[in-house]
């Protein structure tokens, strides 16, 4: 069995939200807006699922509508934005580090005329915060979309000033906590922001299914019309069953908070990185040590190529990736290295390594062995 060290990319379904799916996927299938019994049986679960989502982020049930992935959410809340504020005379900015699901769709309304900025980080991949004070404009409506966690480096923005600093402004706020809802605390009374979205596949429940927060009063534009599902916010019949494993998942991930199972991933990759370092030369843990989500550790390797790691990992039995999983197969180092100011082969010999509540310390011990001994092997050859 290979060790799986890429909970990034997507994470192992908990059979727990396995088992609250599978009523919806057999005999609970009816349709949540039928006004017998059992339709309303099928509705309630998703005011269950409602609830725990909320509870999660410590939001109001009525502030969360389902959706179809983080991506789709992401893409709600910057297309609502931008009806809200106008193409004339506004701003919109975004860090650098943003995933694409954030920066295409920035990318498409700078396209039909809209100022857009992005915003750069600090070399612990950190939002500059001076320069996002400089880069707002409280003379013309705007909004910020700055993400919680980044997902290669794990590293936590300031969210929280950063959402201060453009609601002085009279700005709107949008914040992709895909990494982090699940991860690390994410609480909507802590940072003022407008919009939040999630995606469930990151947090042990399946592709498919993710969340937007809107805080209530905040003014929303619906993507997607048609039966007035989720309060008109997003029509669509529910995807009940991946509601409920969404849900369940919520659930399990506060208890983890709470219990110090999240802690404990955290110890796991700490230990990880320690033997990487004891026994490598030439080893760099990127990102800020202090702000970062407790499942990531983000290394570079002198002298090694991460294209040419890869395969050799993967035949050892070590799942893991070079940046994001987007990137793979691409030849450009990532957007997110390339703003923290490292260098081409800094950026190309880095490895993302990420871990779940599944991870056990045996797997980091045997996944550390095996890098370590292909790096080694990387280094001979280069
Ligand atoms: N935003 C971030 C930060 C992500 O890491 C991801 C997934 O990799 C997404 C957005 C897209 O989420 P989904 O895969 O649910 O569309």
């Amino acid at each position: 069995m290979s060790i799986y060290l890429d909970s990034n990319a997507t994470t192992q379904v908990h059979t727990e939200v396995v088992e609250a799916m599978l009523p919806f996927l057999t005999s609970h299938f009816h349709n949540p807006s039928s006004g017998y019994g059992a339709g309303q049986a099928v509705k309630a679960a998703i005011a269950t699922a409602r609830e725990q989502v909320a509870s999660l982020i410590g939001a109001s049930p009525s502030e969360i509508v389902f959706t179809g992935c983080g991506t789709e959410s992401n893409n709600m809340a910057i297309k609502s934005l931008a009806r809200e504020i106008g193409r004339a005379n506004s701003k919109v900015v975004v860090s650098e580090i943003e995933h694409s699901a954030v920066l295409r769709p920035t990318e498409a309304m700078a396209a039909v005329g809209f100022e857009v900025q992005r915003v750069g980080v600090k070399e612990d991949g950190r939002l500059d915060l001076d320069a996002l004070e400089e880069a707002i404009d409280n003379t013309c409506p705007g909004f910020l979309s700055l993400m919680w966690a980044n997902n290669e480096t794990g590293v936590i923005q300031p969210v929280a000033e950063a959402a201060a600093a453009a609601l002085k402004a009279g700005w709107f706020v949008h914040t992709d906590a895909i990494q982090a809802v699940g991860k690390i605390p994410v609480n909507v009374k802590d940072a003022p922001v407008d919009f939040l979205s999630i995606s469930g596949h990151k947090f042990h429940a399946p592709k498919g299914v993710g969340v937007l927060y809107i805080r209530e009063d905040t003014p929303f534009e619906p993507m997607i019309r048609g039966g007035g599902q989720e309060d008109g916010r997003r029509s669509g019949t529910e995807n009940v069953a991946y509601i409920a494993g969404l849900g369940k998942a919520a659930e399990i991930m506060e208890s983890e908070l709470k219990n110090g199972g999240i802690a404990a991933v955290g110890a796991l990759r700490d230990q990880l990185e320690k033997i990487l370092c004891d026994r490598l030369k030439g080893v760099h843990l990127n990102g800020s040590r202090e702000h970062r989500t407790t499942n990531v550790a983000h290394v570079s390797f002198d002298g090694c190529v991460a294209s040419q790691m890869l395969p050799k990992l993967d035949a050892a039995g070590v799942q893991c990736s070079a940046g994001s999983a987007c990137m793979t197969g691409k030849s450009k180092p990532s957007h997110v290295q390339k703003a923290m100011g490292f260098s081409d082969e800094r950026a190309f010999s880095s490895l993302r390594l990420s871990l779940s509540i599944f991870s056990t310390e045996d797997e980091v011990k045997q996944a550390a062995e095996k890098i370590v001994a292909v790096v080694n092997e990387v280094r001979g050859l280069n």
